[in-house]
């Protein structure tokens, strides 16, 4: 993730919580599945916005996030990007293996520069899929947990695995790398508050994951619904309205299901709809807003965990170096 400050609920559904589900996930004889690493992409955060005053402040907000959504940084190093020198080392020799027409056709790109409306893209910026393809193998990740906006990045990783195998082979290991697997959630795309397709801060359509109950009612208060129910009894079309995607995300099956049958049937105002969708959310973010708060009191924590989180992923992305060093016999 971007260091972009405080997490709204995209990031929480699209990732978050499938990065501390795939931590927690236990098998039969109750050992951990997965070892799970989570990057600060702050070298990423460069292609969108050159202003880097608040980088750092950024981090801790964030990281404040992911700990109170239950990131364990025992289990899970937590690092920085620009820590591990190892990133750009591999970045620059996967920039070599992928040609600029196939980073010129990355549809995530095309969106980021219609949102932000965007007059031209920095070479680095066209190279953002060529940094991820480090950030995720130079870990030998396997499973990549992302939303619905990363999954062309996680091809372009794909693609630059098999090619970087076809070209070069280690002595006695062969394949340096696997070709990972995208993971994504039910709600990999979480619509934004003004009903467009996706919530995000650049849009400025958010409810924020540390947002308190009052917060998150007058944020749903004005958000946009079915536009074609004007009046309260009015029949709606939940299919198309961004509170009752909420819903299906925060409130309980039976609820949803009495949602969706008396807004259709006029018999549930807009109103009263938001309200309970308020509720549902704030009681689902009740546990980590608590949590945060003591987070949020001692910084120096999490300043902390970022230090020893880098010194054990600097371990393993110097392994994968080496590895790729020896295979392309280089250095
Ligand atoms: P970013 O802030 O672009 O670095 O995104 C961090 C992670 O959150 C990525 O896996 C994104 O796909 C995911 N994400 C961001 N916004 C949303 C959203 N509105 N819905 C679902 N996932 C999202």
């Amino acid at each position: 993730m971007r260091p972009t400050g405080k997490l709204h609920l995209g990031h929480y559904t699209g990732a978050l919580e499938n990065w501390v589900a795939r931590q927690n996930e236990l098998d039969a004889n109750g050992n951990r599945v997965y070892e799970t690493f989570f990057l600060i992409a702050d070298y990423h955060s460069l292609t969108t916005s050159l202003e880097t005053a608040d980088i750092f402040n950024f981090t801790i907000e964030m990281v404040t996030d992911w700990l109170a959504a239950g990131v364990d940084p025992e289990n899970s190093p937590v690092f920085r990007q620009s820590q591990i020198k190892q990133h750009t080392e591999l970045f620059l020799i996967y920039s070599m293996l992928i040609t600029a027409s196939r980073l010129e056709r990355n549809p995530t790109l095309k969106d980021q520069v219609r949102d932000l409306n965007m007059e031209a893209v920095s070479y680095g910026h066209l190279g953002y899929p060529v940094l991820q393809a480090a950030d995720i193998l130079l870990y030998k990740g396997n499973i990549v947990p992302v939303g619905e906006d990363q999954l062309p990045h996680v091809e372009i990783t794909r693609e630059i695995a098999r090619r970087f195998n076809n070209q070069y082979q280690h002595p006695h290991n062969g394949d340096v790398f696997e070709e990972p697997e995208p993971k994504i959630t039910r709600f990999s795309r979480l619509a934004g508050l003004d009903g467009k397709t996706k919530m995000s801060k650049s849009l400025g359509n958010t409810i924020l994951l540390s947002d308190q109950p009052d917060e998150v009612f007058s944020k749903i208060r004005k958000a946009v619904t079915d536009t074609q129910k004007i009046r309260k009894n009015d029949p709606g079309r939940p299919e198309v309205c961004t509170v009752y995607s909420y819903h299906c995300r925060f409130s309980n099956e039976e609820l949803v299901k009495e949602i969706e049958k008396d807004c259709r049937s006029g018999a549930l105002g807009c109103v009263a709809c938001k309200k309970m969708c308020a509720e549902a959310i704030s009681g689902d973010l009740a546990p980590i807003l608590e949590k945060r708060s003591g987070f949020a009191e001692r910084p120096e924590i999490v300043k902390e965990i970022l230090l020893s989180g880098e010194e054990k992923a600097v371990t393993v992305a110097e392994e994968t170096m080496k590895e790729v060093r020896e295979a392309m016999k280089i250095g």
